[in-house]
């Protein structure tokens, strides 16, 4: 099917395109990657009047770490640029675990960590991850910019908290006040489907204390859901079998998956727990030998 008729504008700076944005009355999208607004303009689940193709933007490709280790990834960042990254593996181990499990090499090539978190899909691999790491968004509009914890920042299903006139311009990850571990698992149908289940788990450690601790969940919810208790269970000591087992169990509790075409809820719940029982138990296992 063809989209329906619009009108096309690449502003060549911010300014212009929040103007244009705002112009458009809440009938204007931003178009980043196009990787999941160009299918749903083509199914006609989505008909905005004005797109506001914002890839000719300068200066929102980067992903950078501060001197104070914070993360910044701007609105122009590709899935891809994150999978090649050299600062991630040593520094973002949940990302970084990520990022290669993000759709498939062709939608990587284009599509934005930014504009996942946008679209706000409870499938969305990126949203887990930036609400495991605590993440926020950061959303420029007339009246400057604004910074929204993304735990916030995901309202619903395929919906986020930006004003009809505000661009998202970077994602930022706070940096880790102690060592950062953490991980990634997703099951897919084949490679590059969206997540059956998927669970981000991500930890900071002082000695072999747990310090902090963030785990959500993809694809078991009507949204990303953030396992607040689940992570809560390691907080204040060291990991250990039973401590483990209690998140893993917390986690599967926390899901609210729903029998489909990708399996049963029982099974996406068991899924949850293997995978945050596997991720943790090897940090256990390599904080262990690092000690
Ligand atoms: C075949 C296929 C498989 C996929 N598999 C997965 C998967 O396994 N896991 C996964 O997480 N995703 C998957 N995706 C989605 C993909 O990751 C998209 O790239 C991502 O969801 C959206 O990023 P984008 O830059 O392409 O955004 P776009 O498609 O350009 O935009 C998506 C939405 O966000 C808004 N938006 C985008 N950027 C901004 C911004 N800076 N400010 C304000 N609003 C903005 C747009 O207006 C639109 O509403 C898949 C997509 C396809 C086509």
């Amino acid at each position: 099917m063809y989209p329906s008729r619009f009108r096309y504008e690449a502003p060549r700076s911010i300014d212009e395109a929040i103007a244009l944005l705002q112009e458009g009355g809440g009938e204007a999208k931003v178009l980043a990657g196009g990787q999941s607004l160009v299918p749903l303009l083509k199914l006609r689940f989505a008909a905005p009047e004005l797109l506001v193709d914002i890839n000719g933007l300068p200066g929102l490709d980067y992903h950078r770490v501060d001197a104070d280790g914070t993360i910044r990834i701007g609105a122009l960042c590709r899935h891809a640029d994150l999978e090649r990254s050299s600062l991630l593996p040593d520094r973002q181990p949940t990302m970084a675990a990520a990022a290669p499990l993000v759709a498939d090499p062709i939608v990587r090539n284009r599509g934005t960590l930014v504009g996942s978190l946008c679209h706000a899909d409870p499938q969305g691999d990126w949203a887990s991850v930036v609400t495991a790491l605590g993440g926020h968004i950061v959303a420029q509009g007339v009246n400057g910019r604004r910074t929204i914890p993304v735990a916030q920042f995901v309202t619903g299903p395929f919906q986020n908290a930006l004003a009809y006139d505000e661009v998202a311009v970077e994602a930022v990850i706070p940096a880790p006040k102690g060592t950062a571990a953490g991980g990634y698992l997703k099951l897919e149908r084949r490679v590059g489907d969206f997540a059956t289940a998927g669970t981000a788990v991500a930890l900071e450690f002082s000695g072999l204390t747990v310090t902090r601790a963030g785990i959500a969940l993809t694809g078991v919810g009507g949204s990303t859901i953030n396992a607040t208790d689940a992570a809560q269970a390691l907080v204040g000591g060291a990991l250990t079998a039973e401590s483990i087992s209690a998140a893993a169990d917390l986690a599967g509790q926390a899901a609210q998956p729903r029998s489909d075409h990708r399996g049963s809820a029982e099974y996406k719940r068991h899924i949850v727990r293997t995978f945050v029982h596997r991720i943790l138990t090897r940090i256990e296992q390599s904080t262990e030998k690092a000690a």
